[in-house]
């Protein structure tokens, strides 16, 4: 009998539903390829959860999510709820609540540049030959984002503002595993990000991951300094395949290593926990310049989809099967608006999901 895998569809609003409808054809390829079936149950969240139900992240929606092995999650956001506090805007108010109700720790965000795609990256063309694929590591809920004490004290010019960077030996562990075990499964070599010349947290961060490495003997690891990474991805970016990095660092470095692939409507990334449970969600936001017009790429959505498939339903062919099918597409020169490269006509988004689709059936 085939495995049945429960999802929590989370559209959201501007291009999110869009795309959401891209991905879900091609969970359909899925299904008629592989011997899995997906019971998918949709929920409003952002400003659909705000306009039907009175909030970002109405209860029924943790309930469904709660229900699920897993989230599909568009996006959220719009000029439409700009107006309202910023604790009530629909990513604060939805994304926010979302990783903490659900411990995800573990931001996974892959940069990959396909070789047919080199002209769309903002690096020269020789930097980038062939084409290269990075996995971001990024620890979501640590850091300074949230340790306390942090705020501002004092009265006018006298005031002083502060954080607090703080990390603790089984917080480093467990995101260390998630990198290492990825490193394992791809090429084996992990880069693990600090500023351990200037930080305490680093140091013991630098410490950690070492003794978490000799777990995996068959990855090699090295350390850099986060200011060192920074220049080295725009400079040679193809040395590096798995990047860890604490909170803030990967907040940063995953955006600049986001921005070499050239179009956030490629970018797909993950939010997990430690019992494989997990938001997969495009990197970018609801594109409210290009909603409603059929022109979004939902490549981003569908490379999310097969990311939950490889680290939340176990189902690892098929998310081999999503990528290959992505990357033949993008050789055939079938592409968005937005990755069109020099006397390609593009196509729009449904047609983009409907050769995706193609392509895995036909394979
Ligand atoms: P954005 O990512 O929505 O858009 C930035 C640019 O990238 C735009 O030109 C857009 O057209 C383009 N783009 C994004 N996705 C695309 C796709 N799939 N195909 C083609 N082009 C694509 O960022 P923004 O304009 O700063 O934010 C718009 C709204 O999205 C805001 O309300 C913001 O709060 C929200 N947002 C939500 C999330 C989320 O849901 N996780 C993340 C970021 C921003």
């Amino acid at each position: 009998m085939a495995r049945s895998c429960s999802i929590a569809v989370l559209p959201g609003d501007g291009i999110g539903p869009e795309v959401m409808a891209e991905a879900l054809k091609v969970l359909d390829a899925v299904e008629k390829k592989f011997d899995v079936t997906f019971a998918r149950t949709h929920a409003n969240v952002g400003g659909a959860g705000i306009d039907n139900e009175g909030k970002a992240l109405p209860d029924t929606t943790v309930d469904i999510c709660r229900a699920s092995d897993a989230i599909l999650f568009g996006s959220v956001g719009g000029p439409k709820w700009e107006f309202l506090p910023p604790d009530e805007q629909p990513e604060r108010a939805a994304l926010l609540p979302l990783r903490s109700i659900f411990g995800l720790y573990a931001n996974l965000r892959p940069a990959i540049v396909f070789s047919s795609l080199t002209r769309a990256s903002s690096l020269k063309e020789e930097v980038v030959s062939g084409g290269f694929d990075i996995l971001v590591v990024r620890e979501l809920t640590g850091g300074i984002y949230f340790s306390q004490p942090k705020g501002i004290e004092g009265e006018g010019r006298g005031r002083v503002g502060f954080d607090t960077l703080r990390y603790s030996v089984p917080e480093i562990e467990r995101i260390a595993h998630v990198a290492f075990r990825a490193a394992r499964e791809r090429s084996g070599k992990l880069c693990s990000i600090d500023k351990a010349n200037v930080l305490s947290s680093s140091v013991l961060w630098r410490e950690t991951v070492t003794a978490v490495g000799k777990d995996y003997p068959e990855v090699e690891l090295t350390h850099m300094y986060v200011d060192n990474a920074a220049m080295q991805l725009v400079r040679r970016p193809k040395q590096f395949d798995v990047l860890l990095c604490e909170n803030m660092f990967g907040d940063i470095l995953s955006d600049e290593a986001a921005m070499l692939t050239g179009s956030m409507g490629m970018l797909a990334s993950a939010s997990l926990n430690s019992s494989k449970f997990g938001l997969f969600e495009p990197a970018g936001g609801s594109a409210p310049d290009i909603a409603g017009k059929g022109v979004a790429n939902p490549i981003a959505q569908i490379l999310s989809a097969a990311m939950m498939l490889k680290y939340s339903l176990g189902q690892e062919q098929a998310a081999a099967a999503i990528e290959a099918a992505v990357a033949a597409i993008l050789d055939k020169k079938i592409m968005t608006r937005d990755i069109a490269t020099p006397g390609v006509k593009p196509v729009s988004t449904a047609a983009m999901g409907d050769a995706i689709v193609s392509e895995i059936l036909a394979n």
